[in-house]
């Protein structure tokens, strides 16, 4: 069987003892029952000679190697019944089955065929659950307890509850006690093998493993599992989800993120009679936390949140489901002290109820930041004239009114200057539209060096600027005009190798602000700055002109 995979990298038996612990991994489900103890013995004696010189990592090896090549083996048998003991181990996920849960009439519909007549049939499977959950919470004195107690009540006769209690009993087992552990498992194995099948002992071996701590740390438990997975993945049954589930609950350091967002996208997909709230919790409360960390998939993560806390309360739901459930089928004794680690569990809730609240509100302020950037980008964008890069006609009407209003409660002379490129209609004509596209260019970036940040200028019109200059002193304006209008009289303009001279002209009027006033008399200054471009043209192009006003002369 060794023809499925080998862990070549990682494991470093020699071929001697590779050879031997795959021959006895596929032994164990031939040989005849009176043979089984000396097998079982032999197992445990290959890995006790590690575990004596105490080389933990051949320890592991061998447990791998051995349990690997069994369910190698296992998954090449078809299974010739309908096994309904692998129907039933179901349960295991769902503990506490409770009255009103759907799996209830299931349940005691496959063990009533055991025990027809028998009603302690509900009371030892309640024991059971019970014992189960106490080994869940913590609480392994009472799991302890009831186990004593069941011992003499469950026997192979109803193999149901016989499998259930095994299972419980090798949880229960302490880690250093493997021999003991090891030899359950594999006489439980053998019989669940023969009369229920592979794919029952194909679950036995995935609930070893997930008992044996020891395994978890290892980059060859790792390598295992995705072995396993591989090989059941295409069934989509209870043994390919366990699988699943128990390599997306390895640490992150062996599992990375990606590889669990991957396993999360196969497992979402089964039946949500396969696994449990609290395992649908994790995978969900994972890939939430991880999708609502990846900015950029915002709609997503929100998405993820919510199901994540969907999952959360659902969680809640459950341990309060079991709380009910120990309370009503335990003694009082046993309930008093199982409230300490049901406390734990519900205060462990809170706690990732609380982080995952935290998380997702940081995450959610970088994305609103990141959003409030884009919106500050589209909105500049929107008030900024695509060829100059200066702002347009837009900004005018939004910003303008707001600024002066501004710069007024201050006081402060305002300069309103409109300026107008002379026979611009020559430079496309005697080059071209794109030359003129240029000069426009140039030109503005010109302006933007000349005039002080403070200072705002508007591509008004094609060829026509309008600048607003602020706290100017009253006579400055001329000078800064007229310094800026002999620039552009000398600068040469190169376009495709051909030189291009222009010149503007300037119309501007100054007013002082200090009070209130109204929009109107913005554009009433506007217009008296356009009223004195027009003069500079009328007079010859290639000026400053202010605008002047009239004098009221009655005479
Ligand atoms: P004046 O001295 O009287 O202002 O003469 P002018 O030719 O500059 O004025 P007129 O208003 O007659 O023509 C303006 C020209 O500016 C017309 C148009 O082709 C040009 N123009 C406007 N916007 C653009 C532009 O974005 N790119 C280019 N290349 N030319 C433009
Ligand atoms: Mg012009
Ligand atoms: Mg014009």
């Amino acid at each position: 069987m060794s023809n499925c995979y080998s862990f070549d990298r990682l494991i470093s038996l020699s071929p001697k003892e590779l050879k031997k612990t795959k021959d006895m991994a596929v032994q164990i489900f031939s040989i005849p029952e009176e043979r089984l103890a000396e097998l079982v013995n032999e197992v445990i004696d290959s890995i006790r000679i590690f575990y004596e010189a105490g080389n933990e990592e051949l320890l592991l090896e061998t447990l791998a190697v051995f349990f690997h090549e069994s369910v190698c083996y296992l998954s090449q048998i078809r299974s010739l019944r309908n096994s309904e003991l692998y129907h039933f181990l179901r349960v295991l996920n769902h503990v506490p089955i409770l009255a009103e849960s759907p799996f209830y009439t299931e349940t005691l519909n496959i063990l009533s065929k055991y025990f027809k007549q028998d009603p302690s049939i509900v009371k030892l499977f309640d024991k059971l659950q019970n014992m189960y959950l106490f080994e869940e919470l913590g609480y392994i004195e009472g799991a302890k307890a009831l186990a004593k107690e069941l011992k003499s009540k469950i026997d192979d006769s109803n193999l149901h509850l016989y499998t259930l209690f095994q299972i419980c009993l090798f949880r229960l087992m302490p880690e250093d006690d493997w021999e003991s552990r090891l030899d359950l498992a594999l006489n439980l194995l053998y019989k669940v093998y023969h009369q229920e099948g592979p794919e029952c002992s194909i679950f036995l071996i995935i609930e070893w493993l997930k008992a044996a701590e020891a395994l978890k740390h290892s980059p060859i438990y790792k390598a295992l599992l995705k072995n396993l997975y591989k090989l059941c993945k295409h069934d989509m049954n209870l043994n390919s989800a366990s699988i699943g589930y128990e390599l997306f609950e390895l640490s992150n350091k062996l599992v990375s993120p990606e590889e669990k967002l991957e396993i999360y996208n196969e497992l979402i997909l089964y039946p949500s009679n396969i696994l449990n709230s609290l395992q649908l919790r994790s995978l969900h409360f994972f890939a939430g936390n991880y999708l609502s960390g990846k900015k950029e998939k915002f709609r997503l993560s929100i998405n993820s949140f919510i199901s994540s806390n969907y999952y959360l309360h659902k969680c809640w739901e459950r341990l309060v489901e079991i709380s009910k459930y120990v309370r009503t089928h335990s003694t009082p004794v046993m309930f008093k002290n199982s409230v300490v680690y049901l406390e734990a569990q519900f205060l462990n809730l809170s706690h990732y109820t609380s982080i995952r609240n935290n998380c997702y509100v940081e995450n959610l302020q970088t994305s609103f930041e990141e959003i409030e950037k884009l919106y500050r980008e589209m909105e500049e964008l929107s008030l900024t004239d695509s060829l100059t890069g200066l702002k347009n006609r837009r900004y005018k009407e939004i910003n303008l009114f707001q600024m002066i209003s501004f710069a007024s409660r201050q006081g402060s002379n305002i300069c309103f200057v409109m300026g107008d490129l002379d026979h611009f209609k020559r430079v496309n004509d005697d080059y071209c539209h794109e030359a003129g596209d240029m000069v426009l260019k140039e030109l503005s970036r010109l302006m933007l060096d000349e005039f002080r940040k403070s200072d705002v200028i508007i591509r008004y019109g094609g060829e026509e600027f309008l600048i607003i200059l602020f706290s100017l002193e009253q006579c400055a304006a001329r000078d800064i005009l007229e310094g800026f209008r002999q620039k552009v009289d000398k600068q040469v303009f190169i376009y495709d190798h051909q030189e291009i001279s222009i010149s503007i002209s300037f119309g501007y009027y100054c007013r002082y602000f200090s009070n209130r006033h109204d929009e109107d008399e913005v554009n009433k200054c506007i217009n008296y700055a356009d009223l004195a471009l027009i003069k500079a043209k009328e007079t010859g192009r290639n000026k400053v002109c202010a605008y002047i006003e009239p004098t009221n002369n009655p005479a």
